[in-house]
């Protein structure tokens, strides 16, 4: 049975007793028609991995228009701006992440259909931007002054061969943040502050190459080879828990020469990942191993060459894990007992708050979605059908409203509930 803290418990209750507090959650209740439309607005400014620019300009503009103070785009091409607390207050770096994981040219527009919003990258993560403007608007119109300085962050390369980059370079700039939040969940009832570790690797198997009959004999069959080693793959087993996991996700071979030839060069990627980095360990390699099987067995059979195996890794996600007690993750449970939402502790993480996770940085991720039912946690992100379920929407800004509050504090009413 999860029991939250009594200090934990005291500061929430004192921060719902003060009067602009309420007032914020009202407001952000009108203020879900505005928000609704900065996502619209966002999501059609296209945004893949490595080519946020455009969107981090608008995002860039907002920040100001909404009163951050020395908004930039770092050299990570994150968008960052300040929002002054008192001197001695902690450092709170709140983020979302600005690039989806769709080409330019997928987005045509947004549908609405049904109470839902459909457009590729609706929800992951454009959604989480449209949320930090409401942030802002709502600290505005309150007029709410907090203790620690919160930073606003729209990263960058968050998304597959991105591997969080934005907040990696983000953190390594800013080696003085006390607690970090992301946004990033599909469904705001689950509480993230586990950090899964993954790795991805690019595997090359070379051999000579030639004629599909004339050649035939006189050389080892890279493609095979690849092949003999991703059947090697997809016969492991991994442990349930720690949740463990493995892909071979792509699998490329053959040139332009076409159908009838040995292809000199078979290519495979592979992602693994486990919420125990030994684990993680482990399965790297026996992962190693049957690249290396596959290549050998391939070339015994032939006995004329050697299939070699060029091994290159594309992306590394660092792990971690935090206590479900760490006061910042109380304070979340309460935010979403507070608004009638049964939290669901999530086993593991893969959002940008892993590189804070693994720096040893007190984080939490937040969802952007209420989320009541199956059919509205079906949301589909990573998918052209992408969808956004709109009812409700305004609670999953609350929710970071009140974690933000509690992780700030506010000066002569209660402190940092990290200090
Ligand atoms: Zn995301």
């Amino acid at each position: 049975m999860y029991q939250v803290s009594e200090s934990t418990k005291k500061q929430f209750e004192k921060m719902m007793g003060i009067a602009a507090v309420r007032e914020g959650l009202e407001f952000i209740k009108k203020d879900q028609e505005q928000t609704i439309a900065d996502q619209k607005e966002l999501v059609v400014i296209e945004a893949p991995t490595f080519h946020e620019e455009t969107r981090a300009a608008f995002v860039a503009e907002k920040f100001k228009e909404l009163g951050l103070m020395d908004v930039h785009i770092d050299r990570g091409g994150n968008v960052t701006g300040i929002r002054k607390g008192n001197k001695n207050g902690p450092k709170i770096l709140i983020e979302g992440h600005l690039d989806t994981v769709f080409p330019f040219g997928t987005v045509t527009g947004v549908t609405e259909k049904e109470g839902y919003l459909y457009a590729p990258g609706i929800g992951d993560d454009t959604r989480a931007l449209a949320m930090m403007f409401g942030i802002l608007r709502v600290l505005h119109a309150t007029g709410i002054q907090t203790e620690g300085e919160l930073i606003f962050t729209a990263t960058t390369r968050e998304e597959g061969a991105g591997s969080l980059g934005g907040m990696k370079d983000f953190l390594e700039d800013h080696k003085d943040i006390d607690i970090s939040l992301s946004i990033d969940n599909n469904d705001m009832s689950m509480l993230v502050f586990e950090a899964t570790c993954g790795e991805t690797w690019e595997v090359t198997f070379k051999g000579i190459g030639g004629h599909a009959y004339g050649a035939f004999g006189k050389m080892a069959q890279p493609i095979h080879a690849a092949a003999r080693a991703v059947a090697k793959i997809a016969e492991f087993t991994v442990p349930e828990d720690p949740k463990t996991s493995f892909c071979v996700s792509n699998f490329h071979g053959g040139t332009e020469a076409g159908v009838h030839a040995i292809a000199p060069e078979a290519a495979i990627k592979i992602n693994f990942r486990s919420n125990s980095k030994e684990e993680l360990e482990k399965l790297k390699s026996k992962i190693f191993q049957a690249i290396e099987e596959g290549a050998k067995e391939e070339s015994d059979k032939w006995q004329k060459d050697r299939i070699t195996c060029e091994k290159k890794q594309l992306g590394e996600v660092p792990g971690g894990t935090q206590s479900p007690n760490l006061p910042l993750v109380e304070a979340a449970y309460l935010g979403l007992k507070s608004l009638d939402i049964e939290p669901v502790f999530g086993k593991g993480g893969c959002t940008n708050a892993n590189v804070a996770i693994s720096k040893k940085i007190p984080s939490i991720c937040m969802g952007r979605a209420f989320a009541p039912d199956e059919k509205s946690k079906e949301v589909r992100n990573h998918s052209i059908n992408e969808r956004f379920p709109v009812e409700g929407a305004y609670k999953a800004v609350q929710q970071v409203f009140m974690v933000l509050l509690m992780a700030a504090g506010i000066p002569g009413e209660f402190d940092s509930v990290m200090r």
